[in-house]
């Protein structure tokens, strides 16, 4: 559906992106602590869908060919593939030590949804350790600015055990992380 997106090129975003209208009404992607990122435009409620993660399916293999950027906004999907944004708003999404938001996968498809009430202004943010699998080497060093900030960030079971209770418990980290 084409007619669906709309073109947008601001100062501070410089690549060509691709916004659905949904998601043009109720974010803005603008300078966040670190790098650019997605900002609300109105209130969410808690479990509310923010926006869906779309873009192309990649394996994060070597011959994918992604540059290490691309593949930083990669986010898991199964076992073998990744989702890949290619300029829509999901490579805008941070993470954060202490997130308000979450990815649910849900009729094949993954959701941004809001954690816990988020008012209008702020950062939309998720917990990337929630989306690394055992078998996912990727790791970051963050500075979030969280109080709880984990400093590295690595995949899901490497956090502290009472957090991946914690993370479990809020339906925070999708069924095929756990499996893998
Ligand atoms: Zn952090």
């Amino acid at each position: 559906m084409i007619d669906d997106f709309q073109f947008c090129y601001t100062t501070s975003v410089k690549k060509e992106t691709q916004f659905r209208h949904e998601e043009e009404k109720n974010l803005v992607v603008k300078k966040s602590r670190n790098g650019l990122g997605i900002f609300t435009r109105r209130k969410f409620l808690a479990d509310e869908t923010i926006f869906e993660v779309t873009g192309k399916f990649v394996t994060c293999d070597k011959d994918d060919n992604l540059d290490q950027m691309t593949r930083d906004n990669t986010y898991r999907y199964d076992e073998e593939k990744y989702i890949s944004p290619q300029g829509r708003i999901g490579d805008f999404l941070n993470h954060s030590c202490d997130p308000n938001a979450k990815v649910v996968k849900r009729n094949k498809k993954l959701f941004i949804v809001a954690l816990c009430p988020i008012p209008r202004g702020a950062e939309v943010v998720f917990d990337y350790s929630t989306i690394l699998a055992s078998d996912d080497i990727w790791k970051m060093n963050c500075n979030c600015g969280s109080t709880y900030c984990r400093k590295v960030i690595k995949k899901f079971n490497s956090l502290p055990k009472q957090l991946q209770k914690k993370y479990i418990s809020q339906d925070m980290v999708p069924s095929y992380i756990l499996y893998l």
